[in-house]
């Protein structure tokens, strides 16, 4: 395990002081970062140099809600509704066989390591024929990648097609064992959090049960939560009344240790309720408008003093992983609905994606920020280019002037995952062309039953 000193980077740390170091040196020693020095102090001679020299230096970026199996369907369905959507994407995942699927994760993993972020929460709904295999073999991807990742297991046991069915003593067994053998594995890199996976689509009893192993196991839970007004509608049929939140708080599962998705369409008392509650609000500013379900509930969320999370969602309804976009995205429309550029700053959106976002999924003692002792995940953006210069402000560069493509190196857990924008773990031309091959013929599997038409 070789010891780091990534040099002559403007070093924001996102530590609670705000301390911004320029021309410092990260010290990272033992997976960890172990100090940071000021401009020009010598570097210990057992260190291997990275100049970082016209960069930023950044704690990895925090993706907290993504779908990674998407990946095969990032282009198809961007011009349908949310439910004609999801039936798209359902129908091109019932064509995966174990190497379809294993593909779009790893493709999904590389992508986001590559585009800064060191943290992914994956939420995955899949057909109940599998069991648990599929669910392992993305945490065995995960373990190869070296990134935080978090699994939140999808279930559901009404309301939708049956293949996605399972009762609740299946539910239960299941994510128990994936609990009992995964959560907080391979030295804390590793979590599995419970996820019912619509709102409609988990009985009563179901939410009970969630609250139940979420309580035992002392795991998160992360639920969708009215994207679009169809939800509305979806939960009165299951249970006589409109609202997402009575669903949940019925279910007891509301709470510091419960983030929901978007919450684009809540009342103002459903918020109360969520700011009463402890619960976190997961912002996904570009699912919300490239679907054109709803706006992110910014003003909504910011001032309740509940940590808040950015995501970019799935690749089918984000088009990729780029975690400066939803940044951007946010902060933009924030401002359109107010009106008022103080309504948020780009830094509050550069923490929502740093540490913020990690006392959100509650993973703040590790990783958010670049302090002695965390895990190092750290990102270098190159900001001397023509795409940003002159970079006077990098806050403000950070959030309105870069892309995911800007992250010239990461780090993951010490470790060097991309040099000079290239990825180390993978041949990225090789996956490139193996995904066009395998998607391509997946959904024209798909169309051949005329599961996609329409
Ligand atoms: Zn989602």
């Amino acid at each position: 395990m070789s010891n780091l000193a990534i040099t002559n980077g403007h070093i924001i740390t996102m530590n609670a002081a705000d301390d911004i170091h320029t021309n410092g040196t990260l010290l990272i020693e033992n997976q960890k970062i172990v100090d940071i020095l000021a401009a020009n102090a010598p570097v210990p001679e057992h260190y291997e140099k990275i100049d970082a020299s016209g960069c930023v230096v950044l704690p990895g970026l925090i993706n907290a809600h993504s779908h990674l199996y998407s990946t095969f369907g990032r282009s198809v369905s961007f011009d349908q509704d949310l439910i004609k959507w999801l039936t798209t994407q359902k129908n091109l995942i019932a064509q995966f066989d174990d190497e379809d699927f294993d593909l779009c994760i790893e493709v999904g993993i590389a992508l986001n390591i590559k585009s800064g972020n060191t943290c992914v929460v994956d939420a995955m709904a899949l057909p109940n024929d599998s069991g648990n295999s599929r669910y392992a073999r993305a945490l065995a991807l995960g373990k190869q990648y070296k990134l935080q990742y978090v699994l939140a297991r999808a279930y559901t046991d009404q309301m939708v097609s049956p293949e996605y069915i399972e009762s609740l003593d299946t539910i239960e067994t299941l994510n128990s064992q994936l609990i009992e053998q995964y959560h907080e594995g391979r030295d804390g890199r590793i979590q599995i959090q419970m996820s019912p996976n619509l709102p409609w689509g988990l009985s009563a009893e179901g939410f009970k049960l969630t609250r139940r192993l979420a309580n035992k196991y002392q795991v998160g839970i992360q639920m969708h939560t009215s994207e679009s007004h169809a939800y509305a509608d979806l939960i009165e049929k299951a249970f006589g009344h409109r609202s997402n939140i009575k669903v949940y708080e019925d279910g007891e599962c509301l709470g510091p240790d419960v983030q929901l998705l978007s919450c684009a369409h809540l009342t103002a008392e459903e918020f109360e309720t969520l700011k009463r509650t402890g619960t976190r609000v997961i912002l996904d500013p570009i699912s919300n408008t490239t679907l054109g379900t709803g706006n992110p509930p910014t003003t909504k969320v910011i001032n309740s003093g509940v940590p808040t999370a950015l995501a970019t969602n799935g690749m089918a309804s984000a088009g990729g992983q780029d975690m400066f976009e939803a940044m951007k995205t946010l902060v933009s429309l924030a401002r359109t609905e107010t009106f008022d550029p103080a309504t948020i700053s780009a830094y509050r959106a550069l923490q929502m994606a740093t540490i913020e976002g990690a006392k959100a999924l509650m993973l703040d003692k590790q990783i958010g920020s670049l302090e002695k002792g965390k895990i190092a995940d750290v990102i270098c953006v190159d900001v001397a280019t023509l795409y940003h210069a002159p970079a006077l402000d990098t806050i403000a560069t950070l959030v309105f002037a870069c892309s995911s493509r800007d992250v010239k190196h990461v780090f993951l857990k010490g470790e060097k995952a991309v040099v000079n924008h290239t990825l180390t773990l993978a041949d990225e031309k090789t996956l490139v062309k193996k995904i066009e091959q395998r998607a391509a013929a997946a959904l024209e599997r798909s169309r051949a039953q005329g599961q996609t038409k329409g």
